[in-house]
């Protein structure tokens, strides 16, 4: 399953009617049961998939489609050990979804209306039966092959051609399953000189456009016999900034734990933040400054990089100019280890809650 586009039947939608409100719908497009789905031929599969991804009332030629003008989250919805599915933060992402569409000079969806949305969508789906079950095996290897709902909210533009801003955006939230995001085997990352985000540009929020240079970066870093590029930063090309999509964090030779700070060139992460909070509680030192490379190949211990989707992965080695740091013999480090089970014990409910993060569907 991993990270592939499995659409679930329920979507909402909704859009700026003016005077700061949303016209909201839930959509229920077509589908069987999901063990019905599941028998069907995979011809037949596609097919249904197909029109549950098929929006024909959304214009196909706006500012988003001709020029990246829209942006996006990405959160999970976790399976509980009491039959109940919980959302890790979302308060986060919908605040940074307005951020995010506020960057882009349209209106902001409100956080609270995102919120409502993805417990709408999440839980019309669930009734359905479209939904992960706990399964108690999935401790057995801390949760790295457990399953979730991922949901992808964005924004879309009303129809346009010229240059512009939207006005009248439309917000969609969609759900799909997903499993374990990086494929086991290497996680050996490479320093890229492409540029991801610069001074004054977009690098804060989660917008389209934020994603092709890292695209075709990463695309780069796998032909070359990598899995993830890392991002420095635009003016020296001394500082490590991001991975592909996903914050980085260096444990140092010393313990302390240190990640870029925030800026106009780093998206601020949720899981980022939340791995911030982990450590203190674990008490580990944490720094968020700016980070050289040099320092990272001389002197780190455990390298890891964070997002919704990636949760906390350890890199095995990092290159940068022809020379490569191997963290702890490629295997993932104490700290990584720590931080990723608390996090993933903590999203599947199986430890406590403590900055209350969960929120019931
Ligand atoms: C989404 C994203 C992240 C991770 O953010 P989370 O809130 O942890 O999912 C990191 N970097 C970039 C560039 C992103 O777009």
């Amino acid at each position: 399953m991993a990270f592939s586009l499995s659409i679930y039947p329920w979507v909402f939608k909704a859009q700026f009617a003016g005077n700061g409100s949303w016209t909201e719908v839930y959509d229920e497009k077509p589908h069987k049961t999901p063990a019905e789905e599941a028998a069907l031929s995979p011809a037949d599969q596609q097919l249904l998939l197909a029109k549950r991804n098929s929006f024909p009332e959304l214009p196909l030629v706006n500012y988003t489609t001709q020029y990246g003008l829209g942006c996006f989250e990405g959160l999970k919805a976790f399976p509980q050990p009491d039959g109940i599915l919980k959302l890790f933060r979302p308060d986060r992402n919908g605040a940074r979804m307005k951020m995010s569409m506020e960057g882009l000079k349209m209106p902001g969806f409100p956080a609270d209306q995102f919120v409502r949305a993805a417990r709408g969508v999440i839980s019309r789906n669930a009734a359905l039966g479209f939904r992960p079950d706990y399964e108690p095996e999935w401790e057995s290897d801390n949760f790295q092959n457990a399953s979730s709902v991922y949901l992808r909210p964005f924004s879309y533009s009303e129809p346009a051609i010229g240059l512009g801003l939207s006005t009248t955006p439309w917000v969609v939230v969609i759900a799909t399953p997903v499993s374990s995001y990086f494929k086991e085997g290497s996680s050996s990352a490479i320093t890229t000189q492409s540029v991801r985000a610069n001074r004054l540009g977009t690098g804060w929020i989660k917008c389209d456009a934020n994603y092709v240079i890292p695209i075709l970066a990463k695309k780069m870093a796998e032909a070359a016999g990598y899995m993830e590029a890392i991002f420095l930063d635009a003016v020296e090309q001394k500082y490590v900034e991001e991975g592909s999509s996903c914050n980085f964090f260096c444990v140092m030779k010393n313990g302390t734990l240190v990640t870029p700070e925030l800026g106009d060139t780093i998206l601020p992460g949720i899981t980022r933040d939340s791995v911030i909070a982990l450590a203190g509680d674990l008490g580990i030192k944490v720094e968020q400054r700016r980070l050289a490379i040099k320092e990272v190949i001389e002197k780190g211990a455990e390298c890891f990089v964070t997002g919704t989707a990636a949760g906390v992965s350890y890199l095995e080695s990092l290159t940068h100019k022809h020379k490569t740091a191997l963290f702890n013999g490629g295997k993932i480090g104490e700290v990584t280890l720590e931080l990723q089970k608390t996090l993933k014990g903590i999203q599947y409910g199986r430890l406590p809650d403590r900055h209350s993060w969960l929120q019931d569907v």
